[in-house]
């Protein structure tokens, strides 16, 4: 098993979460982080960290975010070098707060 990153991450990136992950297994573009499913240890402490809830482990992904499960494995499975690997904590999207509220977060 692994967490996965949901649409709920995407324009926010607040990054809480790479604070707390023990293998800095956070990959991200532009947009939103991913979970790399190969490097997670499942110790669900990115979880609670995120204030968009953005985080699932993959068994309890909401059926409609279902398809980011796949999309967290191929951003970091094969397109690993377009990405960046987050490890601490940086500025939120400026569009965060916004997308937060539209969420009802
Ligand atoms: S804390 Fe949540 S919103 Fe922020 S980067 Fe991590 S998953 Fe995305
Ligand atoms: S579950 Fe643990 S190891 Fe996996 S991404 Fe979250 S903090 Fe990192």
């Amino acid at each position: 098993m692994t967490y996965t990153v949901i649409s709920n991450c995407q324009d926010c990136r607040f990054t809480d979460c790479v604070e707390v992950c023990p293998v800095d297994c956070f990959y991200g573009d532009e947009r939103m982080l991913y979970i790399h499913p190969d490097e997670c240890i499942d110790c669900g402490a990115c979880e609670p960290a995120c204030p968009v809830e953005a985080i699932f482990p993959e068994a309890d992904v909401p059926e409609e975010e279902e398809a980011w499960i796949q999309i967290n494995k191929d951003k970091c499975l094969e397109e690993l070098d377009s990405l960046e690997n987050v490890t601490e904590k940086v500025d939120p999207l400026p569009t965060a707060e916004e997308k937060k509220s539209r969420l009802g977060l």
